[in-house]
């Protein structure tokens, strides 16, 4: 095979909880994942050596060096195989970059499953898993897509079968989050309220709503802790929130470390409606719609 091609989705958390901080640097979380339809595209070409490069609206802010996590992901396949392999990586993007919508994950995840064809591997999924789990905490759950519970700090996950189709707006804020930098922002606020972080529990209601494919009960129980953090470092934010509220959201929250800001609404059209409120709202860059769950990165 000389070029395997692998689209890859974006994910919204639809309950961020966050915990104590732990030794390793990392915080424990319940973390509510929902693979979404924005996708980014892995091509992997036969070639001597890994290397990337990233055409498409976002691609000037994405490294093309060791940096990128998708060339991370290769070299980490190539080492668990026990050879030198190559590949020249083409990621075509569309999930905003930086934005709380993992898509560096997202392209480190359609590496994996893309070179693992390319070099006629055959790894099983679970192999794939794992490695995927070394390259960072969003990595595995963008390597399996759909819903699913993630603990730990988001690697140990739990597959969630759901009822039906959601539809979501996305507002893309100007400029990016360090996602490093909000939950530091987090631990701030905490410490300066004198709050300890209580233990992370997933939300049964939450968890009902999306088994069931109830929209307006999930868009009441939409929650993440980093969105304080997010709003302090970024307060235009608000803005957004209350432009999709406004506008007739069943729900909104900031995505994961943000900027990018997450509204369901009742059906597609709706979807359509509150991305083209959220389009005038003065700091959002552009507005998407999109459905979830959908499939993680399969070889097309
Ligand atoms: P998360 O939701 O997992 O916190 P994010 O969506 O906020 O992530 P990403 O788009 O994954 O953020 O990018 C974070 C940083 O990672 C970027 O600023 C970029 O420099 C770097 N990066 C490395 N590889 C990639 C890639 N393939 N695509 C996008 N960003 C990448």
């Amino acid at each position: 095979m000389s070029s395997v091609t692998v689209r890859v989705p974006a994910k919204v958390n639809v309950q961020l909880s966050v915990g104590p901080l732990r030794e390793d640097g990392y915080h424990d979380l319940v973390n509510v994942f929902h693979a979404v339809s924005i996708f980014d595209e892995v091509v992997a070409n036969e070639s001597e050596s890994i290397t990337v490069s990233v055409v498409g609206e976002w691609a000037d802010q994405v490294p093309v060096d060791d940096g990128n996590l998708a060339v991370q992901a290769a070299r980490a396949l190539a080492k668990h195989a026990g050879r030198a392999y190559g590949a020249d990586l083409v990621i075509r993007k569309a999930i905003p970059v930086a934005g709380g919508m993992a898509g560096g994950s997202a392209d480190a995840a359609g590496a994996l499953v893309a070179c693992n064809e390319l070099w006629g591997l055959g790894l099983p999924f679970e192999d794939l898993l794992e490695i995927a789990g070394d390259l960072g905490s969003d990595v595995p759950f963008a390597l399996l897509g759909g819903t699913a519970v993630g603990t730990g700090r988001g690697e140990q996950l739990s597959e969630l079968p759901t009822g039906g189709v959601f539809h979501w707006a996305f507002a893309v804020a100007d400029g990016g989050l360090s996602t490093p930098r909000v939950y530091a922002e987090c631990d701030a606020l905490r410490a300066a309220a004198g709050a300890e972080a209580p233990w992370p529990q997933a939300d049964e209601a939450l968890l009902a709503a999306l088994r069931t494919g109830d929209a307006p009960a999930l868009g009441a129980r939409l929650a993440n802790d980093l969105q304080p953090a997010a709003l302090a470092l970024r307060p235009e934010l608000a803005g957004i929130l209350a432009a999709g509220r406004d506008a007739g959201a069943l729900g909104g929250l900031v995505s994961g470390s943000g900027p990018t800001c997450a509204f369901l609404a009742a059906d597609e059209e709706h979807a359509r409606r509150l991305a083209d409120a959220l389009s005038e709202s003065p700091s959002c860059r552009t507005a998407l719609t999109a459905h979830g769950p959908v499939s993680g990165p399969r070889p097309a």
